[in-house]
């Protein structure tokens, strides 16, 4: 399935494309939420977004805001955080996030998240 990853740092854009490669999906990268915006628009058959919490232009939690008001993005989002405190988890779930995935993580461990979320 083709999976949309919105991070400002290229090397972990990599580094999870990568992973992603190795368990038969296809990664396209977004730099920060207004750049996701744009990417939905183009292509309309992303089956995942997996979202970084601190980007320039638009963060994470701005872009779950402003998705919850405009409803761009059909696909489930899995917020991709630092953030361990449980508050901020609390709100990206409830804005929108479907689930979370702490950084740094491993193949397995997107692996198991895709298929609890995509399923
Ligand atoms: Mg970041």
């Amino acid at each position: 399935m083709k999976v949309l990853v919105v991070d400002d740092s290229k090397p972990i854009f990599m580094m999870v494309s990568q992973m992603l490669e190795e368990l038969g999906h296809q990664a396209v990268w977004a730099e920060n939420g207004q750049d996701a915006i744009e990417k939905i628009n183009e292509n309309a058959d992303f089956e995942l977004v997996l979202l970084d919490w601190n980007m320039p232009v638009m963060d994470g939690l701005e872009f779950l805001v402003k998705n919850g008001t405009e409803s761009f993005c059909p696909a489930p989002i899995v917020m991709m955080t630092t953030e361990n405190k449980p508050e901020k988890i609390q709100e990206a779930l409830k804005n929108g996030a479907v689930d979370y995935i702490m950084k740094p993580f491993t193949a397995d461990i997107l692996e198991n998240k895709i298929e609890m979320v995509c399923d």
